[in-house]
């Protein structure tokens, strides 16, 4: 990856135009080549070009229509700037949230020389929060995936089982514990698959495959999934896009069989 992270613009400051993310409402970005913004968010350096994320809250100064939103970005701009994008939306999102002291409300300062937010009163330090979260690719050890349509989705799409770490809790105890609350199902073998960041508002994904017998019954957790069953890879229903880890997984099981 050419992007390298840093809290503060390298001593040899660049004069040239800087990758500018300008985030408004949320996750809505507009990635502009800009000069370096006044009162922006140093990100770091992508092959050398130094990385900004500006906070857009007066809307006055802007055309919010150019904005857009990061997940319809992905595929129109460059993976790597996406990502780029994503650490910017995290980042702003989490300056805006952690403006005063959760200890004792005196107004918060970025921290020099790393990525936190200190309070000059009592000396609390914020770091940017991150939320784990764990998801499954259930198989049969063949051809088969048990995959759910979550109420969520709005759509006819079927996805893995995914869901939060809780304090405490390794991954695998995670991936086991929402798998049989959310469709009943026992699962062993789990391995470790990979990971993504999920700027939506700061999740972390993990990724992780597991077998299941798919003999054994469904029992969904009904306020939660709408459906889940077993598919056979060669007849597999709509899935995620491959901008998720979701769809990764999925295509990548799929490539690795005959
Ligand atoms: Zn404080």
């Amino acid at each position: 990856m050419p992007f390298q992270p840093l809290t503060d613009p390298p001593a040899d400051e660049a004069d040239g135009p800087c990758l500018v993310v300008a985030v408004h409402a949320g996750s809505s970005v507009l990635v502009v080549d800009d000069r370096a913004p006044a009162d922006g968010l140093f990100l770091g350096t992508l092959d050398g070009r130094h990385c900004w994320a500006v906070d857009v809250v007066d809307e006055d100064d802007v055309d919010t229509d150019l904005f857009k939103d990061l997940r319809l970005l992905w595929g129109a701009i460059d993976e790597v700037p996406w990502i780029v994008a994503g650490r910017a939306v995290q980042l702003v999102e989490w300056r805006r949230t952690h403006r005063f002291c959760g200890r004792c409300a005196t107004a918060m300062e970025p921290a020099r020389g790393e990525r936190a937010m200190r309070c000059p009163r009592c000396s609390l330090l914020s770091f940017p929060r991150l939320a784990p979260a764990v998801i499954t690719l259930i198989h049969d050890g063949g051809d088969r995936l048990l995959l759910a349509n979550n109420r969520n989705f709005g759509i006819p799409m079927y996805s893995l089982l995914a869901g939060f770490v809780e304090p405490g809790e390794t991954l695998e105890e995670a991936a086991y514990r929402e798998t049989l609350e959310e469709v009943g199902v026992e699962v062993r073998d789990l391995a470790y698959w990979g990971s993504q960041p999920w700027p939506f508002p700061h999740s972390l994904m993990l990724g992780f495959t597991a077998r299941a017998d798919p003999e054994a019954p469904i029992v969904l957790q009904e306020d939660e999934i709408a459906d889940a069953k077993w598919f056979a890879l060669d007849d597999l229903p709509m899935i995620p896009p491959v901008m998720s880890i979701a769809g990764r997984m999925i295509e990548a099981w799929k490539a690795e069989r005959p």
